[in-house]
C-alpha cells in the first residue's frame, strides 16, 4: 500500500483526481498523524469539519462533478488567518486565545473554492514576532531534524508540520522572514510572494506595509500549485494588486540557460560560517552547470536593514495591537476598575514579553520628538534598499543568497538574548523592506541540519525564482 504521507501534494492531487484514493482517506491519515504530534506543529486539529469536508468532495467526485486539480488536498495554516467555524484565531496569544472569528480570510474562501480541506492551525511566535516559535503562548515549535533545535520562526509550526509530513503543504506569514527562515531550518521550500500578490485580508496584522502570506511545502512544485490557488486580486486589501496571475506550474519548465543570477557580496560576509558557506557555493556551482551565469553585485545598504526592520515593523505593530483592548476582541481582566486600568491589566495579562517589548519600542519610536530620529530616519533606509535592489534588477535576474547565517539553533539558547535573536533575520528582512518576493529551497546540510539558499526575484517575478529554485532542488536531490 502505498504511504499517502510520502506522497507530494502534486501527486496526492493526481491520485485523488483519478478516484485511486478518497479525500476522506487522505484527510483521516493526515489528520492522525497531526493527532500523534510531538512537536507541537499544531495549536488546534480540525477534526470533524475537515472529515465532513472532504467526505462532500469525494461525493462531488463520484457524482461526476469537474473538481479543482487541488480539490480533497489537505493543508494546515497558521494560525493568524481568520476561519470561521469551531476553532478559535489565537495567533499563538493568551489574549485571542477564546476568538472565533465570524468570517474567513481571502485566502482562507480561495483554499475553499479550490477544495482544499484545512487539518488545523499551525503554532507560531505568538502575533508573529520571532524568529524560533518559541514565542507562543502554546509552548516552543519542535525542529523536525533535531528536537533539542527550533523550528525556525514565526511560521515554525507550518513548516516543521511539513517536514515531518504531517501535512503536505501549509500556509504561513512573513514579514521579515517568518517563511523563509523557518523553511530552511526545516528543510523545506517556502516563498513570500510579492508584496500585494496575495490579499492579507483577514490575516492579523503585524507590520501592515510588511506582511505577506505564502506558502511552504517539500517541493518547489507544491509551492507553486498553492501559490496559484492564493494568489490574485482581492478589493478588501487595498494593497491587493491588480496583476494577473501567470501559470506558475507552467513556469516550472524550461532552462537556466542565460539567466542571470546576481551574488550580493554583502550576503557572504567574512563572518559567515564556512560550512554554511560552502553548501550555498555547491549550490552556485549546479546553476553555473545548468547554464546560468553568476555576477557579483552589490546591495551597499544592507548593513541598516536590521535597523530600519525592527523600527519599522515595531511602530506598525505598536498601533496595530492597538485594538487588543478587552472591549472588541480576547481576552479580558476580571480585575476590577476604571476602563483605562481595564484596558491596562487586559493587555498586561494577555500579551507576552516579546509582545510587550514591540510595542513599547514601537510606540517609542514613533513618538514625537522621536519620531525624526528614527521612525522617518527608517523610513529613508528603507527608500535606499528598495533602491539597492531596482538598481541591481538592472543587471541580473535573480539573486542568491543564504537564507540563514546559521542552520537551527537550540531551543532556549536566544529567548533571553533579544538582539541576537533579531541579528538572524539579517539576510531575510532586506526582502520585505523592498517588496519584492523570495524562495528558501534546501541547499543541502550542516552537521545533519538542513540549510536553505533564498533566490531573490524582480516585483512579480515569481516565475522566475520558482524555476531557479525547482532546478536547484533537483541539483541537492538528484
Ligand atoms: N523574525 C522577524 C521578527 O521577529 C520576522 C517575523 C515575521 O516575518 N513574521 O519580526
Amino acid at each position: 500500500m502505498t504511504d499517502l504521507r510520502a506522497l507530494s501534494a502534486i501527486e496526492l492531487a493526481d491520485r485523488l483526481a483519478s478516484r485511486e484514493v478518497s479525500a476522506k482517506e487522505v484527510c483521516e491519515t493526515f489528520l492522525s498523524a497531526l493527532e500523534r504530534d510531538d512537536h507541537n506543529c499544531l495549536i488546534a486539529v480540525r477534526k470533524e469539519e475537515a472529515l465532513a469536508e472532504a467526505a462532500a468532495v469525494d461525493r462531488a467526485r463520484t457524482s461526476g462533478e469537474k473538481l479543482p486539480r487541488t480539490a480533497g488536498l489537505p493543508l494546515v495554516i497558521k494560525d493568524n488567518m481568520v476561519m470561521r467555524g469551531k476553532l478559535p484565531t489565537t495567533c499563538g496569544s493568551k489574549i485571542l486565545a477564546n476568538f472565533r472569528s465570524p468570517y474567513d480570510a481571502h485566502v482562507v474562501e480561495r483554499l475553499r473554492q479550490a477544495g482544499m480541506i484545512v487539518l488545523g492551525k499551525a503554532n507560531m511566535d505568538e502575533f508573529a514576532m520571532g524568529s524560533s516559535s518559541e514565542n507562543s503562548a502554546f509552548g516552543p515549535v519542535r525542529g523536525p531534524v533535531d528536537r533539542e533545535r527550533v523550528a525556525g520562526g514565526s511560521s515554525g509550526g507550518s513548516a516543521s508540520a511539513v517536514a515531518l509530513k504531517l501535512t503536505p503543504l501549509a500556509l504561513g506569514s512573513d514579514t521579515g522572514g517568518s517563511i523563509r527562515q523557518p523553511a530552511a531550518f526545516c528543510g523545506i521550500a517556502g516563498l513570500k510572494p510579492t508584496y500585494g500578490r496575495v490579499s492579507r485580508y483577514g490575516l492579523v496584522a503585524f507590520g501592515s506595509s510588511l506582511d505577506q502570506i505564502g506558502p511552504l511545502a517539500r517541493t518547489v512544485k507544491d509551492a507553486a500549485l498553492l501559490l496559484g490557488v492564493i494568489a490574485g486580486h482581492d478589493r478588501r486589501d487595498s494593497t491587493s494588486a491588480e496583476v494577473p496571475v501567470p501559470d506558475y506550474l507552467a513556469a516550472l519548465e524550461g532552462d537556466l540557460k542565460g539567466l542571470k543570477v546576481g551574488l550580493p557580496a554583502e550576503y557572504f560576509p567574512a563572518a559567515l560560517e564556512g560550512p554554511v558557506r560552502k553548501v550555498v557555493e555547491e549550490r552556485i556551482e549546479n546553476l553555473r552547470k545548468l547554464g546560468a551565469e553568476t555576477v557579483e553585485i552589490h546591495l551597499p545598504h544592507t548593513e541598516y536593514a536590521i535597523a530600519a526592520y525592527y523600527i519599522i515593523a515595531t511602530a506598525e505593530a505598536s498601533a496595530n495591537l492597538a485594538r487588543f483592548d478587552g472591549v472588541r476582541y480576547g481576552h479580558r481582566s476580571s480585575r476590577q476598575g476604571d476602563l483605562l486600568e481595564m484596558y491596562r491589566t487586559s493587555r498586561s495579562e494577555g500579551f507576552g514579553p516579546e509582545v510587550k517589548r514591540r510595542i513599547m519600542l514601537g510606540t517609542y519610536v514613533l513618538s514625537s520628538g522621536y519620531y525624526d530620529a528614527y521612525y522617518l530616519k527608517a523610513q529613508k533606509v528603507r527608500t535606499l534598499i528598495t533602491r539597492d535592489f531596482t538598481e541591481a534588477f538592472k543587471k541580473v535576474d535573480v539573486i542568491l543568497t543564504p537564507t540563514t547565517p546559521t542552520p537551527a539553533f537550540k531551543l532556549g539558547s536566544l529567548v533571553d538574548d533579544p538582539v541576537s535573536m533579531y541579528l538572524q533575520d539579517i539576510f531575510t528582512v532586506t526582502i520585505n523592506l523592498a517588496g519584492v518576493p523570495a524562495i528558501s529551497v534546501p541547499a543541502g546540510t550542516v552537521d545533519g541540519l538542513p540549510v536553505g539558499v533564498q533566490l531573490i526575484g524582480r516585483h512579480f517575478d515569481e516565475p522566475a525564482i520558482l524555476k531557479t529554485a525547482a532546478r536547484l532542488e533537483g541539483g541537492v536531490n538528484g
